[in-house]
Protein backbone atom coordinates (compact mmCIF):
# COMPACT_ATOMS: atom_id res chain seq x y z
CA UNK A 1 0.00 0.00 0.00
CA UNK A 2 1.23 3.54 -0.76
CA UNK A 3 -0.28 6.76 1.12
CA UNK A 4 -1.30 9.45 -0.35
CA UNK A 5 0.54 12.39 -0.58
CA UNK A 6 -1.37 15.31 1.27
CA UNK A 7 -0.14 18.49 -0.63
CA UNK A 8 0.45 20.85 1.71
CA UNK A 9 1.33 23.51 -0.48
CA UNK A 10 -1.81 23.61 -2.71
CA UNK A 11 -3.77 23.52 0.42
CA UNK A 12 -2.46 26.31 1.46
CA UNK A 13 -2.22 28.57 -1.65
CA UNK A 14 -6.43 27.54 -2.14
CA UNK A 15 -7.02 29.27 1.39
CA UNK A 16 -4.93 32.00 0.77
CA UNK A 17 -6.58 32.58 -2.25
CA UNK A 18 -9.96 32.39 -0.23
CA UNK A 19 -9.04 34.75 2.39
CA UNK A 20 -7.90 36.99 -0.51
CA UNK A 21 -11.52 36.78 -2.41
CA UNK A 22 -13.01 37.84 1.37
CA UNK A 23 -10.53 40.29 1.57
CA UNK A 24 -11.64 41.58 -1.39
CA UNK A 25 -15.47 41.60 -0.70
CA UNK A 26 -15.14 43.28 2.68
CA UNK A 27 -13.19 46.40 1.32
CA UNK A 28 -15.37 46.09 -1.59
CA UNK A 29 -18.95 45.58 0.70
CA UNK A 30 -17.49 47.42 3.88
CA UNK A 31 -14.61 49.92 2.61
CA UNK A 32 -12.92 47.71 5.60
CA UNK A 33 -8.98 46.60 4.66
CA UNK A 34 -7.85 43.67 7.43
CA UNK A 35 -4.30 44.46 9.03
CA UNK A 36 -1.93 42.33 10.71
CA UNK A 37 0.52 43.88 12.64
CA UNK A 38 3.98 41.71 13.17
CA UNK A 39 6.41 42.50 16.02
CA UNK A 40 10.01 41.32 15.73
CA UNK A 41 12.41 42.63 18.65
CA UNK A 42 15.85 40.96 18.23
CA UNK A 43 17.88 39.80 14.58
CA UNK A 44 17.22 36.48 14.95
CA UNK A 45 17.96 35.03 11.33
CA UNK A 46 14.80 32.53 11.27
CA UNK A 47 12.74 35.26 12.66
CA UNK A 48 13.63 37.92 10.39
CA UNK A 49 12.93 35.01 7.40
CA UNK A 50 9.34 34.28 8.64
CA UNK A 51 8.64 37.78 9.77
CA UNK A 52 9.34 38.58 5.91
CA UNK A 53 7.33 35.89 4.62
CA UNK A 54 4.28 37.10 7.00
CA UNK A 55 4.44 40.18 5.36
CA UNK A 56 4.74 39.23 2.06
CA UNK A 57 1.71 36.46 2.18
CA UNK A 58 -0.73 39.24 3.92
CA UNK A 59 0.11 42.12 0.94
CA UNK A 60 -0.65 39.30 -1.64
CA UNK A 61 -3.68 38.55 -0.04
CA UNK A 62 -4.38 41.83 -0.19
CA UNK A 63 -4.17 43.15 3.82
CA UNK A 64 -2.27 45.76 5.14
CA UNK A 65 1.05 44.58 6.81
CA UNK A 66 2.82 46.58 9.66
CA UNK A 67 5.89 45.38 10.56
CA UNK A 68 7.95 47.02 13.89
CA UNK A 69 11.06 46.02 13.97
CA UNK A 70 12.89 46.65 17.83
CA UNK A 71 16.41 46.36 18.74
CA UNK A 72 17.38 43.10 21.12
CA UNK A 73 18.01 45.06 23.93
CA UNK A 74 14.30 47.34 24.04
CA UNK A 75 13.15 47.45 27.45
CA UNK A 76 10.03 45.12 28.17
CA UNK A 77 8.06 47.93 29.01
CA UNK A 78 8.74 49.95 25.39
CA UNK A 79 7.19 46.42 23.74
CA UNK A 80 4.28 46.91 25.70
CA UNK A 81 3.71 50.23 25.52
CA UNK A 82 3.81 49.84 21.53
CA UNK A 83 1.44 46.63 21.86
CA UNK A 84 -0.88 49.19 23.32
CA UNK A 85 -0.93 51.02 20.76
CA UNK A 86 -1.63 48.29 18.27
CA UNK A 87 -4.02 47.52 20.54
CA UNK A 88 -6.14 50.50 20.26
CA UNK A 89 -4.98 51.15 16.18
CA UNK A 90 -8.53 50.97 14.80
CA UNK A 91 -6.48 49.74 11.04
CA UNK A 92 -4.68 46.63 13.25
CA UNK A 93 -6.88 43.75 13.69
CA UNK A 94 -4.33 41.09 14.12
CA UNK A 95 -0.99 41.78 16.31
CA UNK A 96 1.64 38.76 15.99
CA UNK A 97 4.68 39.27 18.73
CA UNK A 98 7.25 36.89 16.93
CA UNK A 99 8.63 34.28 18.97
CA UNK A 100 11.02 33.51 21.08
CA UNK A 101 11.79 36.76 22.28
CA UNK A 102 15.23 38.28 24.58
CA UNK A 103 15.39 36.65 27.53
CA UNK A 104 15.39 39.59 29.72
CA UNK A 105 11.53 39.86 28.47
CA UNK A 106 8.60 38.05 30.05
CA UNK A 107 7.04 36.06 27.16
CA UNK A 108 4.15 35.51 29.22
CA UNK A 109 3.58 38.72 30.03
CA UNK A 110 3.68 40.65 26.56
CA UNK A 111 1.35 37.59 24.83
CA UNK A 112 -0.78 38.47 27.56
CA UNK A 113 -0.75 41.83 26.99
CA UNK A 114 -2.33 41.41 23.43
CA UNK A 115 -6.13 42.22 22.79
CA UNK A 116 -7.49 38.88 22.62
CA UNK A 117 -9.62 39.22 19.85
CA UNK A 118 -6.13 40.54 18.00
CA UNK A 119 -4.70 37.78 19.34
CA UNK A 120 -3.96 35.63 15.79
CA UNK A 121 -1.37 33.52 17.47
CA UNK A 122 -4.23 32.37 19.90
CA UNK A 123 -2.05 32.05 22.45
CA UNK A 124 -3.21 34.60 25.02
CA UNK A 125 -4.60 32.68 28.38
CA UNK A 126 -8.10 34.27 27.15
CA UNK A 127 -8.05 32.31 24.27
CA UNK A 128 -6.39 29.21 25.12
CA UNK A 129 -9.41 28.99 28.07
CA UNK A 130 -12.30 29.60 25.51
CA UNK A 131 -10.73 26.77 22.83
CA UNK A 132 -10.28 24.31 26.21
CA UNK A 133 -14.19 25.33 27.41
CA UNK A 134 -15.71 24.73 23.66
CA UNK A 135 -16.18 28.67 23.13
CA UNK A 136 -15.56 30.67 20.50
CA UNK A 137 -11.25 31.69 19.84
CA UNK A 138 -8.64 32.91 18.20
CA UNK A 139 -7.19 29.39 17.45
CA UNK A 140 -3.10 28.54 17.21
CA UNK A 141 -1.99 28.84 13.22
CA UNK A 142 -0.23 25.46 13.05
CA UNK A 143 -3.06 22.76 14.63
CA UNK A 144 -6.00 24.64 13.02
CA UNK A 145 -4.00 24.51 9.33
CA UNK A 146 -3.80 20.24 10.50
CA UNK A 147 -7.16 20.51 11.73
CA UNK A 148 -8.33 22.01 8.10
CA UNK A 149 -6.32 19.41 6.51
CA UNK A 150 -7.77 16.32 8.41
CA UNK A 151 -11.45 18.15 7.87
CA UNK A 152 -10.66 18.36 3.74
CA UNK A 153 -9.31 14.51 3.91
CA UNK A 154 -11.74 12.68 6.08
CA UNK A 155 -14.95 15.31 6.32
CA UNK A 156 -16.27 14.39 9.65
CA UNK A 157 -13.59 12.99 11.94
CA UNK A 158 -16.67 11.91 14.80
CA UNK A 159 -15.14 9.21 16.70
CA UNK A 160 -11.96 8.59 14.74
CA UNK A 161 -9.40 7.69 16.97
CA UNK A 162 -6.77 10.36 17.35
CA UNK A 163 -2.82 10.15 18.98
CA UNK A 164 -1.27 13.65 18.92
CA UNK A 165 2.51 13.33 20.25
CA UNK A 166 3.49 16.10 21.98
CA UNK A 167 2.28 18.61 25.03
CA UNK A 168 3.39 21.92 23.51
CA UNK A 169 1.11 25.17 24.23
CA UNK A 170 1.98 25.93 20.56
CA UNK A 171 0.99 22.42 18.89
CA UNK A 172 0.29 19.79 21.04
CA UNK A 173 -2.20 20.75 23.28
CA UNK A 174 -4.08 22.90 20.97
CA UNK A 175 -4.11 20.39 18.87
CA UNK A 176 -5.43 18.13 21.15
CA UNK A 177 -8.31 20.35 21.99
CA UNK A 178 -9.08 20.86 18.45
CA UNK A 179 -9.51 16.77 17.80
CA UNK A 180 -11.63 16.77 21.02
CA UNK A 181 -13.95 19.47 19.15
CA UNK A 182 -14.63 17.73 16.50
CA UNK A 183 -15.30 14.13 18.60
CA UNK A 184 -12.47 12.25 17.89
CA UNK A 185 -10.91 9.95 20.85
CA UNK A 186 -7.92 11.89 21.78
CA UNK A 187 -4.44 10.56 23.16
CA UNK A 188 -1.79 12.73 23.95
CA UNK A 189 1.92 11.30 24.03
CA UNK A 190 4.94 12.91 25.63
CA UNK A 191 8.51 11.86 26.69
CA UNK A 192 6.92 9.87 29.39
CA UNK A 193 4.45 8.04 27.42
CA UNK A 194 4.85 4.30 27.94
CA UNK A 195 5.08 2.11 25.14
CA UNK A 196 4.93 4.78 22.13
CA UNK A 197 4.58 2.50 19.05
CA UNK A 198 1.53 0.56 20.52
CA UNK A 199 0.03 3.84 21.56
CA UNK A 200 0.38 4.89 17.89
CA UNK A 201 -0.85 1.94 16.34
CA UNK A 202 -4.39 1.99 17.59
CA UNK A 203 -4.60 5.75 16.30
CA UNK A 204 -6.87 6.53 13.10
CA UNK A 205 -4.98 9.86 13.15
CA UNK A 206 -1.44 10.66 14.14
CA UNK A 207 -0.28 13.71 14.63
CA UNK A 208 3.72 14.32 15.35
CA UNK A 209 4.46 17.27 17.00
CA UNK A 210 8.29 16.76 18.48
CA UNK A 211 11.05 17.78 17.59
CA UNK A 212 12.98 14.44 16.71
CA UNK A 213 14.20 13.57 13.68
CA UNK A 214 12.44 10.55 11.93
CA UNK A 215 11.72 9.37 15.15
CA UNK A 216 8.05 7.84 14.21
CA UNK A 217 8.43 4.61 12.28
CA UNK A 218 6.10 2.96 9.61
CA UNK A 219 5.64 0.06 11.51
CA UNK A 220 4.08 1.73 14.75
CA UNK A 221 1.39 3.25 12.15
CA UNK A 222 -1.74 1.38 11.77
CA UNK A 223 -2.45 0.08 8.29
CA UNK A 224 -4.30 3.22 6.25
CA UNK A 225 -4.38 5.94 9.21
CA UNK A 226 -3.58 9.35 8.29
CA UNK A 227 -0.38 10.92 9.34
CA UNK A 228 -0.06 14.37 9.96
CA UNK A 229 4.01 15.19 10.50
CA UNK A 230 4.41 18.51 12.39
CA UNK A 231 8.26 18.38 12.69
CA UNK A 232 10.38 20.74 11.02
CA UNK A 233 14.44 19.15 11.41
CA UNK A 234 17.22 20.00 10.04
CA UNK A 235 19.74 17.37 9.43
CA UNK A 236 23.53 16.88 7.52
CA UNK A 237 23.11 15.65 4.18
CA UNK A 238 26.43 14.32 3.21
CA UNK A 239 24.65 12.73 -0.11
CA UNK A 240 24.11 16.48 -1.53
CA UNK A 241 27.81 17.38 -0.61
CA UNK A 242 29.82 18.65 2.33
CA UNK A 243 28.51 20.47 4.87
CA UNK A 244 24.80 20.12 3.27
CA UNK A 245 21.43 19.49 4.82
CA UNK A 246 17.66 18.60 4.36
CA UNK A 247 14.47 19.30 6.40
CA UNK A 248 13.18 15.81 7.78
CA UNK A 249 9.82 15.79 10.08
CA UNK A 250 9.10 13.50 13.09
CA UNK A 251 7.90 10.95 10.49
CA UNK A 252 10.13 8.28 9.02
CA UNK A 253 8.10 9.23 5.35
CA UNK A 254 9.91 6.68 3.51
CA UNK A 255 8.79 3.62 6.26
CA UNK A 256 5.58 5.73 7.08
CA UNK A 257 4.12 6.15 3.46
CA UNK A 258 4.37 2.89 2.81
CA UNK A 259 1.76 1.85 5.62
CA UNK A 260 -0.37 5.11 5.90
CA UNK A 261 -3.37 5.89 3.98
CA UNK A 262 -2.37 9.39 3.68
CA UNK A 263 0.68 11.29 4.91
CA UNK A 264 1.93 14.89 4.99
CA UNK A 265 5.77 15.63 3.93
CA UNK A 266 8.56 17.88 5.32
CA UNK A 267 8.71 20.12 3.63
CA UNK A 268 5.64 21.28 2.04
CA UNK A 269 3.06 19.62 4.29
CA UNK A 270 2.21 21.09 7.60
CA UNK A 271 4.76 24.40 6.82
CA UNK A 272 2.77 26.49 4.69
CA UNK A 273 -0.89 25.81 6.11
CA UNK A 274 0.74 27.97 8.94
CA UNK A 275 0.89 31.21 6.68
CA UNK A 276 -2.05 30.65 5.64
CA UNK A 277 -3.84 30.12 8.97
CA UNK A 278 -2.69 33.45 10.58
CA UNK A 279 -4.20 34.92 6.96
CA UNK A 280 -7.32 33.24 7.97
CA UNK A 281 -6.99 33.92 11.71
CA UNK A 282 -6.58 37.84 10.59
CA UNK A 283 -9.85 37.70 8.55
CA UNK A 284 -11.18 36.42 11.21
CA UNK A 285 -10.59 38.93 13.79
CA UNK A 286 -11.57 41.92 11.48
CA UNK A 287 -14.99 40.12 10.85
CA UNK A 288 -15.13 39.07 14.42
CA UNK A 289 -14.05 43.20 14.95
CA UNK A 290 -16.64 45.07 13.59
CA UNK A 291 -19.45 42.29 13.92
CA UNK A 292 -19.61 41.09 10.39
CA UNK A 293 -20.33 36.94 9.72
CA UNK A 294 -17.03 35.01 9.66
CA UNK A 295 -16.83 33.29 6.02
CA UNK A 296 -17.00 29.55 6.38
CA UNK A 297 -14.57 27.05 6.65
CA UNK A 298 -11.61 29.32 7.88
CA UNK A 299 -11.87 28.56 11.51
CA UNK A 300 -12.58 25.85 13.96
P1 LIG B 1 8.35 21.37 21.94
O1 LIG B 1 9.82 21.07 22.06
O2 LIG B 1 7.79 22.53 22.66
O3 LIG B 1 7.53 20.06 22.37
C1 LIG B 1 7.94 18.80 21.98
C2 LIG B 1 7.03 17.76 22.60
O4 LIG B 1 7.49 16.48 22.17
C3 LIG B 1 7.06 17.75 24.13
O5 LIG B 1 5.75 17.68 24.63
C4 LIG B 1 7.86 16.50 24.48
O6 LIG B 1 7.42 15.83 25.64
C5 LIG B 1 7.59 15.62 23.29
N1 LIG B 1 8.68 14.65 23.12
C6 LIG B 1 9.99 14.89 23.09
N2 LIG B 1 10.67 13.73 22.93
C7 LIG B 1 9.75 12.74 22.87
C8 LIG B 1 9.83 11.34 22.73
N3 LIG B 1 10.99 10.71 22.60
N4 LIG B 1 8.68 10.63 22.70
C9 LIG B 1 7.48 11.25 22.82
N5 LIG B 1 7.35 12.59 22.95
C10 LIG B 1 8.47 13.33 22.98
O7 LIG B 1 8.09 21.47 20.38
P2 LIG B 1 6.92 22.21 19.54
O8 LIG B 1 5.61 21.64 19.90
O9 LIG B 1 7.13 23.67 19.59
O10 LIG B 1 7.31 21.75 18.06
C11 LIG B 1 7.32 20.38 17.68
C12 LIG B 1 7.88 20.28 16.29
O11 LIG B 1 7.02 20.96 15.40
C13 LIG B 1 9.25 20.88 16.08
O12 LIG B 1 9.96 20.10 15.13
C14 LIG B 1 8.97 22.24 15.50
O13 LIG B 1 10.02 22.72 14.69
C15 LIG B 1 7.75 21.93 14.67
N6 LIG B 1 6.87 23.08 14.43
C16 LIG B 1 6.42 23.25 13.16
C17 LIG B 1 5.58 24.28 12.85
C18 LIG B 1 5.08 24.41 11.45
O14 LIG B 1 4.65 25.47 11.05
N7 LIG B 1 5.06 23.33 10.68
C19 LIG B 1 5.14 25.25 13.86
C20 LIG B 1 5.58 24.92 15.19
C21 LIG B 1 6.43 23.88 15.45
P3 LIG B 1 7.58 16.45 27.12
O15 LIG B 1 6.50 17.48 27.24
O16 LIG B 1 7.35 15.28 28.00
O17 LIG B 1 8.95 17.02 27.19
Amino acid sequence: MSARIIDGKAFAAEIRGRVGEEVARLKAEHGITPGLAVVLVGEDPASQVYVRSKGRHTIEAGMNSYEHKLPADTPEAELLALIERLNEDPAVHGILVQLPLPGHMDEAAVINAISPAKDVDGFHILNVGRLATGQKAMVPCTPLGCLMMLRDLHGDLSGMGAVVIGRSNIVGKPMAQLLLGDSCTVTIAHSRTRDLPGVVKRADIVVAAVGRPEMVKGEWIKPGATVIDVGINRIPAPEKGEGKTRLVGDVDFESAAKVAGAITPVPGGVGPMTIACLLANTLTACCRIHGLPEPEGLTA
